[in-house]
């Protein structure tokens, strides 16, 4: 259960493309315990080095899986990508306090991501189906909606930058600033500081309470 953690070489099931030069890794289990939302630390067996990755899949799928953007001139999201099916990536995990109390559970949540942000919500959703939630996905490109098939289509939001045809054409930012947001919600962020950050500020500005609002920043 949570506060345990292991380190193992998890063998690689498959690797699939999910759009924007993102990917997902698929491992085995190999026991690893974790609960929704927490992440791993992941490189190469022998490797030099080591980046943290939120976990993708549910506690209750017997696989793992990580979600990656794979950054430019990036060395562990390089180097991940090159593998293949049947190769090994040493894990250490979970980690992490991004998660869902057992005692919030009914309560109504916000979800706000950015990019590969999405990944702990992903696990959430899946592990916990009713979920009351409100997603918001903070995306540039349209081919950046990773498995949106997985979510309740009445409950994810887009915010697409950089071209038409999400369901809001701007920042997640703007979206929040032309939406209220319920004082009840608990409020989950995740993806870079800046939107983080801005969000805070939006919240605070409306008097919402910050210890509803829990975040996870990546870069
Ligand atoms: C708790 C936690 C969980 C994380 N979970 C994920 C996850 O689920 N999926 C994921 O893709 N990344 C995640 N990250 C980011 C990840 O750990 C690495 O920073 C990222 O993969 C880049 O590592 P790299 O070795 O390839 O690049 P590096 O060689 O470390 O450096 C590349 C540069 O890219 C910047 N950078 C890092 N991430 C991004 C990004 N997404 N977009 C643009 N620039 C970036 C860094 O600031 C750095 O300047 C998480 C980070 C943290 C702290």
């Amino acid at each position: 259960m949570y506060g345990t953690f292991s380190m193992a070489n998890h063998k690689i099931i498959g690797i699939r493309d999910s759009g924007a030069g993102s990917y997902v890794l698929r491992m085995e289990r190999c026991n690893l315990n974790f609960e929704p939302g927490q992440y791993i630390i992941a490189g190469l067996p022998h490797g030099i080095h080591r980046r943290e990755y939120s976990v993708y899949s549910s506690s209750s799928d017997d696989f793992l899986e990580i979600l990656i953007k794979e950054i430019d001139g990036g060395n562990v999201s390089s180097e991940l990508r090159r593998l293949s099916a049947g190769d090994r990536v040493n894990i250490e995990g979970a980690f992490g306090y991004f998660r869902i109390s057992v005692d919030d559970l009914s309560a109504p949540f916000l979800f706000i991501a950015t990019g590969t942000g999405i990944s702990p919500f992903h696990s959430f959703t899946r592990f916990y189906p009713d979920l009351d939630y409100r997603l918001i996905h903070g995306i540039r490109y349209i081919e950046e909606r990773y498995d949106y098939a997985d979510y309740d289509e009445d409950k994810i939001v887009s915010c697409v930058s950089r071209e038409e045809g999400g369901s809001y054409h701007g920042r997640v930012t703007g979206w929040l600033e032309e939406n209220s947001i319920p004082g009840d919600c608990m409020v989950y962020l995740c993806g870079n500081s800046g939107m983080v950050e801005e969000v805070y500020r939006i919240l605070a500005s409306r008097g919402f309470s910050a210890d509803r609002i829990h975040a996870e920043l990546y870069f």
